[in-house]
């Protein structure tokens, strides 16, 4: 294991006057240390960040590369994109925004009762989202349609691809020059092609090994939030009957078990009490079932958590009624007429504006033109993706509607 460099290059020390600080057994960077299992990941066996820095004291290395996320760009632009409703149809939807802040209290939450660290989950979950298209799905979709022969795209690698290279903030390199285990658990998924062009990072995926538990915490999480915000969503919007979500055995349980306690509850409040009941059983069952499977593998070591099998994992009766959930989900809400309709637009939307800008790179702003030098549709790839709904929407009025806007 590759101990964190902490050496300063020349070009950043004299740009602070904090003093350079190597990692030892009593340094003061590492408080989160303490109480964590000797798998969890910690700061001082961290593989480093590509350009080495200062120690981020008094803040843990991953604390540090939660605030960079918190502070990118990307990151605020999430609050403009689509999870399942876009922006414009209500005001209390969730937006990835949201979204990704309920995934990294989730995974917050798993992490620490399973002494892990609750920081590099944070992190993860936090950044997780940060390369997903305007419009959700239907954007990923269309985008990767558009991309089909110029190396498709796809939103888990745009992630990586902000923090590696696109986020503009830092004089002394791109991107946030998060750690590598960071970088790690954002990278979900990786198609072997790709894995080959990532070096170390791709690694895992070529010899099938599993990241951190903290990274698999942050999968599991991301799965909870969005089945029962999108629930949540879909009571609230009316497009799913109450009635109707009776039919799937995890919401029709809970929703029993709150009338139980509350039989005269109003729609809303049961609707809620009812969230937070499934939430609860899918985290409780989450910790049982992790906490197992780690005692029976016997594993001790990090390493050790890269060669076992997942480890962070649901019951398999959970897992079946996790999977009629997201069935119904599927069904009745992303298929809902008036939610494809919007899909219809959003990949229209898409279509429209990645044409334009491959027959004419001039109409690009500036900043955008220049990377279209190196590869064009790369350059479009990433000005659209980075677009929330409704700048997507606005440059589609200006580039095509006859009438001013
Ligand atoms: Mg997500």
């Amino acid at each position: 294991m590759r101990r964190l460099k902490v050496a300063v290059a020349d070009a950043e020390q004299h740009m602070t006057d904090r003093p350079v600080v190597s990692f030892s057994a009593n340094d003061r960077s590492r408080p989160c240390v303490v109480d964590l299992a000797p798998y969890a990941v910690v700061d001082v066996h961290s593989r480093g960040r590509v350009h080495a820095e200062p120690s981020a004291w008094p803040r843990s290395e991953f604390q540090r590369d939660r605030d960079r996320i918190i502070h990118s760009t990307a990151f605020r632009r999430l609050e403009y994109k689509t999870q399942v409703f876009v922006n414009h149809e209500g005001d209390l939807f969730r937006t990835r925004l949201t979204h990704s802040i309920e995934v990294a209290q989730i995974a917050r939450t798993l992490a620490r009762a399973l002494r892990l660290n609750e920081d590099l989950s944070e992190a993860i979950s936090l950044a997780h989202d940060l390369g997903h298209t305007p419009f959700g799905h239907a954007g990923q979709d269309a985008l990767n349609a558009c991309m089909q022969d110029h190396g498709g795209f796809e939103h888990n690698l745009q992630s990586l691809r902000i923090v590696e290279r696109l986020e503009e903030r830092y004089g002394a390199f791109d991107g946030l020059n998060l750690l590598f285990e960071t970088r790690e658990g954002i990278l979900k998924h990786c198609p072997l092609a790709q894995a080959r062009e990532l070096g170390e990072l791709g690694r895992r995926f070529l010899d099938n090994q599993r990241p951190s538990l903290e990274a698999q915490i942050c999968n599991l999480a991301d799965e909870i939030a969005y089945n029962n915000h999108d629930v949540d969503d879909g009571l609230r919007s009316g497009l799913i009957p109450i009635e109707q979500l009776e039919q799937v055995s995890l919401f029709a349980r809970h929703a029993e078990e709150a009338r139980q306690c509350f039989p005269l509850l109003k729609k809303r409040r049961l609707i809620h009490e009812t969230v937070r009941r499934i939430i609860n059983a899918q985290v409780t069952n989450l910790l049982a079932e992790s906490s197992r499977r780690i005692a029976e593998a016997g594993v001790v070591t990090l390493e050790e958590v890269h060669v076992a099998p997942t480890l962070i994992a649901f019951t398999e009766a959970m897992r079946e009624e996790n999977r009629a959930f997201k069935q119904f989900l599927h069904e009745h809400l992303y298929r809902h007429y008036q939610v494809l309709r919007m899909t219809v637009k959003a990949r229209r939307i898409i279509e429209d504006l990645f044409d334009a800008f491959m027959n004419d790179a001039r109409l690009l702003p500036p900043q955008y033109q220049e990377m279209a030098r190196m590869n064009q549709p790369r350059a479009i790839a990433d000005y659209i993706a980075g677009m929330t709904d409704r700048y997507a929407m606005k440059e589609h009025r200006r580039l095509f509607a006859v009438e001013e806007v």
